[in-house]
């Protein structure tokens, strides 16, 4: 269906009323509107409301196995959607909401099938980004929302980033500027015991086992199973992407596979001589600060018109191990 997608900006951190509640409407309406979150710009829609969830799936042509985070404004709001909120989902919403950390709980009859892609367990999240909050209590119902970026490519991380994705497949993006945090939130499967971290994000497992003691890695064969989203293609520019160990030109050269211009995304310009053959991006040396470069990085390498992407590895420690998850995903053809 072709849409008129309207743009409105907000102030980030004191969002005007006005905007909100015309959002607010299109979501009631079971419309399609995208806003930011603290982790990346999440493409919203009544979750109580199967048809308005299918337009999501079509607007990002998402294939319809992978569930939806749905989005809550308190954590009493669980009671809603959850069936028997066990203790352990209280505390670890007293310690990380609102924040990037979804909880995979046993769903009530009250939440459409078609949000958990069948399944009998449901992913929720309180966020606590100004505008994402505003929206929800605006629009007074859950609101389930993916990535707002189309099916495969890598997450959005500014207002443009929908825009150029979605733009003519929904109706309204509120756009705040670039996002606080940058790769999508951590994953918890707390409806079986051990839980396990089914996505790594800003909340790692040092965060948790504090308060719920020992937590599984996603690596393991039963966790995959109980992620389908982890089984598809995810967060890819259109070059192909090759994830290495090693830098400098004489690695990249080793791990060239295509012609044409060849994008770097590096940690260490200064390794790479000015060269027509070579677009580099340079990131961060902090973990925390890469992470909010690191989408948009790909996304501008495609725009350049490279064939292929070389990234460095970063280290796997706090945030490093959402980075290196996201970069190994986009370097794969599956
Ligand atoms: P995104 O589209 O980027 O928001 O990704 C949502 C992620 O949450 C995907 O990896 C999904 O597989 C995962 N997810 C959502 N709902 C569930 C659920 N009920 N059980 C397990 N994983 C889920
Ligand atoms: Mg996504």
């Amino acid at each position: 269906m072709k849409h008129h997608t309207l743009l409105l900006r907000v102030d980030p951190l004191d969002p005007e009323t006005a905007a909100i509640s015309r959002a607010g409407e299109v979501i009631r309406r079971g419309g399609l509107v995208a806003f930011p979150t603290e982790t990346v710009y999440g493409l919203g829609a009544n979750a109580l409301d199967a048809e308005a969830v299918r337009r999501i799936f079509a607007a990002k042509g998402r294939p319809l196995d992978n569930p939806i985070i749905v989005h809550v404004g308190r954590p009493d709001d669980l009671a809603t959607l959850v069936e028997d909120v066990p203790a352990q989902a209280f505390d670890l919403a007293e310690t990380f909401w609102p924040g990037p950390l979804t909880l995979v709980l046993k769903k009530t009859a009250k939440v459409p099938d078609v949000v958990t892609a069948g399944q009998e367990t449901v992913a929720v999240r309180m966020p606590r980004n100004k505008v994402a909050l505003a929206l929800i209590r605006a629009s007074g119902v859950p609101i389930a929302a993916p990535s707002a970026n189309l099916s495969e490519r890598p997450s959005s991380t500014t207002g443009d980033h929908v825009f150029h994705d979605l733009s003519g497949k929904i109706d309204l993006v509120l756009d705040a500027g670039p996002v606080e945090i940058g790769v999508e939130s951590t994953v918890l499967d707390i409806s079986t015991q051990p839980p396990a971290i089914l996505r790594p994000g800003a909340v790692t497992a040092e965060d948790l086992e504090p308060i719920i003691g020992p937590v599984l890695m996603g690596a393991q064969k039963e966790v995959l199973a109980r992620s389908p989203g982890t089984r598809h293609r995810h967060y890819s520019p259109r070059a192909r992407v090759v994830l290495i160990e090693e830098e400098g030109p004489a690695a990249v050269e080793r791990y060239t596979i295509e012609g044409g211009k060849i994008g770097i995304i590096t940690r260490r310009p200064d390794l790479y001589p000015d060269d027509q053959a070579f677009v580099v991006q340079a990131m961060p040396a902090d973990l925390e600060q890469y992470a909010r470069q690191m989408f948009a990085a790909l996304r501008l390498l495609d725009e350049e018109g490279v064939s292929q992407i070389i990234v460095a590895a970063v280290e796997e420690t706090g945030i490093g191990v959402a980075i290196m998850d996201r970069l190994r995903r986009a370097a794969s053809d599956k």
